[in-house]
């Protein structure tokens, strides 16, 4: 029988309602990758577990990374070896459970003359990095003469390459993998909601036991009550530990993270690129589609988690890097066509920089009972998750005797990911290729739908058929617009342009053309008035403008 549990914008005031009237055994509060890993983990143990988001699911930095699902090999130049470890065996396990979305990725480690790097620790350190993360035969580390670096890589600086290693990471999109992740929890049972704030806690002889929150659509509040709580609200979690009275000891460092977006046309390498920048830090160039992404930078932020924007500095810093890595290119502000800027929620650690801090997760149990887990990756969300669930299992069954399955989400498919293999992919790819070009849509909407929803692309172009629209590319736009909504959870015109399809930064051009449609369509779902959908146009336009203006 189908399962009907869907992460749906419709009927949103019945669930609130519900919710209200329920008593779950764990509230999670933050819908990032790693409350969404916690709702999945839960849900598959038989908690009764609901999870709230302030703004959109991924809104907060599992929206703003590298979007790599890596080993992480900087931390093997902290000697943190457990971490390159576990971070190393999870790479291959995320890829496995949603293969579409989580895509291998050569990457290239140019050895530069007085750079991070030289030839011998480059080699010995990519081997130990295999080794330790246990990478597959086929895809452990090569070593480049110069030559062969040159020939992969043209555009970099022939007079100071002296080699490179090219070595297999992951690439993903973080909110897509955050939505897939929660979609996956709501088939299980999870109940979850975005847009509905913790404001402050509730509690019972001194004991947490739900939270006093606010649908941020309507500013209508409601109580939710739970057993146990969990605050996985990343850059927030000292925020709500503040909620809580128990703001002591450990506590965050906030440090922001830029990346711009250049056309592939204006810096046209041919893979990932991972390369020194002259302070010593590193930086990334991946390309996608027809872009190129490059960050990140790594600076203390201290200002308000909401309005973390990219700034001048930030952008000259990774203009600087570029233009002396790939001095040919010359690339100008004005070649940039978007941008992102996240925080990374770390653990403060005295006298170290902020790039020189773990990025190791913790988590922390307050008197009142509320735990809070933050710090971490994208790429351990599922070994984040399952820390968190232990304790709670533990503690239900301290106060209640009961016991729960062990974690088993390394063995459950995200949704839209049944493949049995890279070639099934491939396959299903030419399968929507041919059946966007009986359509008239242009050919790169296959790659991008298959990357995006997996095999859920058949229900997207099964709606095209049910709507009304000339142009053919509104049409898909619109069945896409209509199952982010059904299925997704898309309630904002911004949840829709940024976050669920990543358009904003990786093909803004599709965004215009579309627009109003979109537009008009949302104010039919939603019965929105003309002054909500002139504020939504409003913010999709602040949106548009902040993607090429530096603060
Ligand atoms: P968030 O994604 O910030 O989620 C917390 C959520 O809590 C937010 O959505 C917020 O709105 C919500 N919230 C806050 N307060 C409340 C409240 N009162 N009520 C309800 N909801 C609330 N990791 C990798 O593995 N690979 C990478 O390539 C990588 N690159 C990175 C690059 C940068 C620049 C940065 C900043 C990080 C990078 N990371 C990477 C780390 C990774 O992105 C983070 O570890 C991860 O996204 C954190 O997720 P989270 O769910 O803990 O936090």
């Amino acid at each position: 029988m189908e399962n009907k549990r869907w992460l749906s914008s419709f009927h949103r005031r019945e669930k609130l309602l519900k919710f209200a009237d329920s008593d779950f055994d764990l509230l999670i509060i933050g819908g990032g990758i790693t409350g969404a890993g916690i709702a999945l983990d839960a849900a598959v143990r038989g908690l009764k577990t609901l999870l709230i988001e302030k703004a959109d699911f991924a809104s907060g930095t599992s929206s703003k990374s590298t979007k790599l699902i890596h080993g992480g090999l900087r931390y093997l130049k902290q000697f943190d070896i457990a971490l390159v470890r576990e971070v190393g065996k999870e790479r291959a396990i995320v890829h496995q459970l949603a293969p579409h979305l989580v895509v291998p990725e050569k990457m290239l480690l140019p050895i530069i003359k007085g750079g991070t790097f030289g030839k011998w620790s480059t080699s010995l350190g990519l081997k130990v990095y295999d080794f330790v993360a246990d990478v597959a035969y086929a895809d452990k580390r090569v070593m480049l003469d110069k030559k062969a670096t040159l020939k992969k890589e043209p555009l970099l600086p022939g007079e100071r390459v002296l080699g490179a290693g090219l070595y297999a990471e992951y690439r993903t999109d973080d909110a897509r993998l955050t939505t897939e992740v929660l979609k996956t929890a709501v088939k299980r049972g999870a109940e979850v909601i975005n847009y509905c704030s913790a404001e402050s806690f509730v509690y019972k002889d001194g004991k947490v036991i739900g939270c006093n929150c606010i649908d941020e659509l309507t500013g209508e509040g409601l109580t939710v009550r739970a057993k146990q709580v969990v605050s996985a609200t990343g850059p927030w979690v000292d925020e709500l530990r503040g909620k809580d009275k128990s703001l002591k000891g450990k506590h965050l460092l906030l440090t922001k993270g830029v990346h711009i977006v250049v056309p592939k046309s204006r810096l046209p390498i041919r893979q990932s690129i991972y390369f020194d920048v002259e302070d010593g830090r590193m930086i990334f160039a991946i390309p996608r589609a027809n872009i190129v992404y490059i960050g990140t930078t790594d600076t203390v932020y201290e200002e308000k988690q909401e309005s973390v924007s990219t700034s001048q500095k930030d952008v000259d810093y990774l203009l600087s890097a570029v233009n002396d890595m790939f001095p040919d290119v010359e690339l100008k502000q004005e070649d940039i066509v978007s941008n992102w800027a996240g925080l990374r929620p770390l653990i403060f650690e005295p006298g170290k920089s902020a790039s020189e801090i773990s990025r190791r997760d913790e988590l922390f149990e307050s008197p009142s009972g509320l735990i809070s887990i933050a710090g971490g990756k994208l790429t351990g969300y599922r070994i984040m998750a399952k820390k968190a669930v232990d304790l709670v299992v533990k503690k239900l069954d301290q106060l209640e005797g009961r016991t729960f399955e062990e974690c088993i989400t390394d063995q459950i498919l995200l949704s839209g990911s049944s493949f049995s293999s890279r070639e099934a992919i491939e396959e299903y790819r030419q399968a929507i290729r041919q059946k966007l070009k009986g359509k008239n849509i242009p050919s790169f909407y296959s790659d991008y739908l298959v990357s995006n929803y997996g095999t859920q692309t058949n229900i997207i172009l099964d709606k095209m058929e049910s709507l009304p629209a000339d142009d053919s590319q509104i049409l898909l736009t619109l069945a896409e617009l209509w199952y982010c909504i059904q299925f997704e959870g898309v309630c904002k015109v911004t949840d829709f342009y940024i976050r669920r399809t990543g358009r904003l930064y990786f093909y803004k051009e599709t965004i215009k053309p579309t627009l109003r449609a979109v537009l008009s369509a949302m104010k039919g779902y939603f019965s929105w008035t003309d002054e909500e959908e002139i504020a939504e146009h409003e913010s999709m336009r602040e949106a548009l403008f902040l993607s090429t203006e530096f603060l």
